[in-house]
């Protein structure tokens, strides 16, 4: 496909502000996304009833902006691990009464890792609890300084419930597009991004478009991934037909052979026949090499750095404790050198999830766990995404594994390798002998000599060495998957219903 042309034409006019909501479960994401919406439905307008589309405008002053209808920051990266770079302005929903949690400092540094600026919104602010300068107190220490506090940040008190000071936010918002200088040229052939698709009673494939450069028709014959068609019909948020649609436009339009891919981009072309021709081979070079994305590990880095051709190295931290997230985030930050600089792009508590993994692969980040390990769904994600997940129990260990990449060395010569996982179903207290875990072997194999660790709600709550394996009555060297055995742990007698047991050992990696 020939490249579209970036450079501004002369006919760029200004456009409004595309704009996505995030913020931390139950701050009120959704009730401030149907709060705006409402406000701005008058009664008795052209078609009237909201359709979802999965975005829509609204018009204040005579200006609009428009809103993606889904909540959070998840969608929004995963947007973007797709390529589509759809959001101007981010607005962060943090409730006046709970402030700043751990979805917030994520979706922060979400925005952050896109180059999105921030609005933030301090909801509920007609709750009793409400205390808002708690909360921007709070945000300081993620780099967000309000402006009546010398910083840059603009905030927003407002209440979803009440209506109160969504009107500010929305002219908050039309400031920041000013400052922003959002354009685009409405005289050229459109292209975007698919935000939702599906089939729909009575009209087939559906996909909801937002227009981002040049005109959208009716008739237009458009590709999208491997899905073509010409626009048969098209409506606005309202349930308007539409007979074109300029930039920042949501619309759906029906008239596809298929159902696209969220996040994809669309592109129009001269005829159906080349659309068609286009999808076919896009189709057939699908099938010809499973498309992997290569992004970066810890080993591609020697090579990178030596041949000067890294200058930035993105992290993501996961640790049991606040604490060591900093110490490691200025640990490694201290590493900088004239060559390479060292982002830590996200830092939190918790198990490596697969928000985190996401990040890291739109970012080409490199995850790093603190006695954490990342769930099932963040394994699967992290091995079809390629994004590399280094486990470490000791700070010091992380750190010198990334100084020596910087310094172009080699890796040590031992790595970990999981060799099986055991459930704990039910514990035994024996006197003088200490905790016996009946535990059930999900995967792999767990051995008598291997090392261990224990892991509570993804967390590591402890690592040594099993002191003895049973089966009925007898001591055992090994135990494979879907058999149950008892087990038992040197120096430990705190194991629980639901930890996990890890065995694993240290291998020597031939280079
Ligand atoms: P989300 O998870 O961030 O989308 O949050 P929701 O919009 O679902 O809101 C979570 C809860 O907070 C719901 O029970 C809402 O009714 C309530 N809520 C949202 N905004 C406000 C507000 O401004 N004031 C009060 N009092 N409650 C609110």
């Amino acid at each position: 496909l020939e490249e579209y042309d970036e450079e501004e034409t002369e006919n760029e006019i200004s456009r409004p502000p595309v704009v996505t909501v995030m913020g931390h479960v139950d701050h009120g994401k959704t009730s401030l996304l149907d709060r705006i919406r409402k406000a701005n439905v008058i009664a008795g307008e052209a078609g009237g009833i909201t359709q979802h589309i999965g975005a829509y405008t609204v018009n204040i002053k005579k200006q609009a902006i428009t809103f993606i209808d889904t909540p959070g920051h998840e969608a929004f990266t995963a947007m973007r691990s797709r390529g589509a770079q759809i959001t101007d302005i981010a607005i962060l929903v943090v409730a006046a009464d709970d402030g700043v949690m751990p979805q917030t400092v994520e979706a922060i540094n979400h925005a952050k890792a896109a180059g999105v600026p921030i609005l933030v919104a301090i909801n509920k602010i007609d709750k009793p609890g409400a205390n808002p300068d708690r909360v921007k107190q709070e945000l300081t220490e993620y780099g967000l300084v309000v402006e009546e506090w010398g910083g840059e940040t603009i905030a927003v008190q407002v209440s979803a419930k009440t209506g109160e000071g969504i009107d500010s936010l929305l002219e908050m918002i039309l400031l920041m597009s000013e400052v922003e200088e959002l354009t685009a040229d409405p005289t050229r052939e459109a292209r975007g991004t698919v935000i939702e698709a599906q089939v729909k009673r009575g009209k087939g494939p559906v996909a909801s478009l937002l227009v981002q450069q040049g005109t959208l028709h009716v008739g237009d014959c458009i590709l999208s991934g491997t899905t073509h068609g010409k626009i048969k019909a098209m409506i606005d948020d309202k349930g308007k037909r539409l007979k074109k649609a300029g930039p920042s436009t949501p619309v759906e339009i029906s008239g596809l052979s298929d159902i696209p891919v969220a996040g994809d981009d669309f592109i129009v072309l001269e005829n159906e026949k080349e659309a068609r021709q286009l999808a076919e081979k896009r189709k057939e070079m699908q099938k010809g090499e499973r498309q992997r994305r290569s992004n970066i590990n810890l080993d591609d880095l020697f090579s990178q750095i030596q041949d000067g051709n890294i200058q930035d190295v993105n992290i993501v931290i996961k640790a049991d404790v606040q604490g060591s997230v900093e110490a490691v985030k200025q640990s490694l930050e201290k590493l900088d050198n004239e060559a390479v600089r060292i982002n830590v792009i996200h830092g939190a508590v918790g198990a490596i999830n697969e928000t985190d993994i996401l990040l890291a692969a739109t970012s080409n980040a490199i995850v790093i766990g603190f006695n954490v390990r990342p769930d099932k769904n963040a394994v699967k994600l992290a091995d079809t995404e390629d994004v590399d997940i280094r486990l470490y129990r000791v700070i010091y260990d992380a750190i010198e594994d990334i100084k020596k990449a910087m310094e172009g060395m080699l890796a040590p010569e031992f790595r970990e390798k999981i060799m099986g996982n055991a459930e704990v179903r039910e514990v035994f207290k024996i006197p003088n002998v200490g905790a016996i875990a009946g535990s059930y072997v999900t995967d792999g194999k767990i051995t008598r000599n291997d090392d261990v660790r224990i892991i509570r709600d993804g967390i590591v709550v402890f690592e040594g060495k099993i002191a003895s394996i049973r089966r009925f009555k007898d001591d055992v060297k090994e135990v494979n998957t879907g058999y149950e055995c008892g087990i038992s742990i040197e120096k430990y007698n705190d194991l629980k219903n639901g930890d996990n047991i890890e065995a694993f050992i240290m291998e020597k990696i031939e280079r």
